[in-house]
């Protein structure tokens, strides 16, 4: 079946591009175009022009790629035209009126990968690199997409079939020369693969903050300056502010960007309307936050001395906790020393718009610190399930025949073939690529 689609995004532009997929794609696009195609080469193109009958829909380049040497591995062309709607639907529905039929969301991608053009941790990455919003999250995404990931699953999964062979060999032939396969030995091979996946699995967390950003609560004491730090940080890139209004206040949360770190900071009208944070109501409803927040920024006063209030603020249970010391350009009378409990401490002036080296803070503990990156929660199942299966396997050496590990180690082989994609049921792969975007 060869489809279509338009790969641009459905709005007026310079150019748009469609592409044609699939074993009669050449011969399609070529009947509706007025150059000859069907003896191109591969990674050529041609200038023409299509026409319904005697009318002349647009001038267009068409590229040609031939299988295997494409994106979907089939044959392949692309045709850009000039980025009206219009004229886009128009060569769309004469492609369908000649033999393609419309691409379901994904399906470029999909082909890909049922053509054994990339595995599915590299599929999953399109997505991460086209949705990138900042240059962490791109970067990451693209080391996926390169296939960091599938190398690294796959050399697990390299160890894991090695060991099922040996225990395979050692159980079938045990008269044979068969080098003896002892419990301690598979039980330390299993620990460090399964030490391994544990590793990459823990990276699922960074990966989801990477991608939707920190989740952070900014507490401190009244006149400290959190509304000024909050608007010297929306100022570091306001065009990626997003206000999401609440039910009973006009903003619960904005989205700034600090160098390569994207903060969603909560309940922003709270910081800017109230000066309570640390008196009963608001200090309760900070803390409940802070406990679940990625990140808790605590401001103080350079200005003023160390405080009760200051005491318990240190006291605030978070996942990850920065001090900023703000007001620096005033005369210090803040004893830093009495500070305890923060991963980090940065002195700032919010009033100035000097943030310190706060965002170099950030990307150390948020960026720099994720060397696993994982696409999605289906990753993170596969590699708990595999990890579950192992720990399973050790456990149970001992108890029970070595026949019987090695039922328990396939299925933990089977959830790596499934995240790489090599061995995966047809409704995994339909959902994975469910969640592309038509024409990717
Ligand atoms: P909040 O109650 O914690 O939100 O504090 P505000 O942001 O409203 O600031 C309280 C006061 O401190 C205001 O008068 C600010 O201008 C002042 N302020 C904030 N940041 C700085 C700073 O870096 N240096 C100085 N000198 N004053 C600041």
């Amino acid at each position: 079946m060869t489809v279509a689609a338009l790969s641009t995004p459905k709005a007026a532009g310079g150019l748009a591009v469609i592409r044609v997929s699939g074993e009669d794609a050449i011969k399609i696009t070529d009947s509706i175009f007025l150059s000859d195609l069907s003896e191109m080469e591969g990674y050529t193109c041609a200038y023409g022009r299509i026409t319904d009958g005697e009318e002349i829909i647009d001038d267009v380049i068409v590229t040609v790629f031939r299988a295997p040497h494409s994106y979907t591995g089939e044959d392949v062309t692309e045709i850009s035209c000039h980025g009206g709607i219009y004229v886009s639907e128009r060569i769309l529905s004469l492609l369908y009126s000649v033999g393609a039929v419309p691409a379901a969301p994904g399906e470029f991608t999909k082909r890909a990968f049922l053509n054994g053009k990339m595995d599915l941790t590299r599929a999953e990455a399109v997505m991460d690199v086209i949705s990138a919003q900042g240059g962490a999250y791109l970067r990451k995404a693209e080391n996926v997409r390169e296939g960091h990931l599938y190398r690294k699953i796959s050399s697990y999964r390299e160890r894991l079939t090695k060991l099922l062979g040996s225990i395979s060999a050692w159980i079938d032939y045990p008269d044979e020369d068969i080098p003896e396969v002892t419990d301690e030995a598979v039980i330390r091979e299993l620990t460090l693969i399964r030490d391994g996946l544990i590793r990459i699995a823990a990276g699922y967390d960074n990966s989801r903050i990477i991608r939707n950003g920190v989740d952070t609560v900014i507490i401190g004491k009244p006149n400290v300056g959190k509304s000024t730090l909050m608007n010297a940080l929306s100022g570091c890139d306001r065009s990626i502010v997003t206000s999401v209004p609440g039910t009973t206040r006009d903003i619960i949360e904005e989205s700034v960007r600090v160098g390569d770190t994207v903060l969603r900071i909560a309940d922003t009208a709270g910081i800017r309307d109230t000066s309570d944070i640390v008196e009963s109501a608001g200090i309760e409803r900070a803390l409940a936050r802070a406990e679940n927040a990625d990140l808790v920024i605590a401001v103080f006063d350079n200005s003023e001395a160390f405080t009760d209030d200051d005491r318990r603020i240190c006291e605030v249970k978070a996942n990850r906790k920065i001090a900023c010391i703000n007001k620096s350009d005033e005369e210090s009378r803040f004893d830093v020393s009495l500070l305890s409990g923060f991963d980090s401490i940065v002195h700032i002036s919010a009033k100035n718009g000097d943030i310190g080296d706060l965002s170099g803070i950030l990307s150390d503990m948020f960026i720099e610190t994720a060397d696993e990156f994982l696409i999605n929660e289906r990753q993170k199942i596969c590699l708990d399930t595999a990890a579950d299966r192992i720990k399973e396997a050790i456990d149970s050496i001992g108890n029970i025949t070595l026949d019987a590990v090695n039922i328990v180690l396939d299925e933990a082989l089977y959830s790596l073939l499934e995240l790489t994609g090599e061995s995966v049921s047809e409704t995994v792969v339909n959902e994975v690529f469910s969640r592309f975007c038509v024409g990717k």
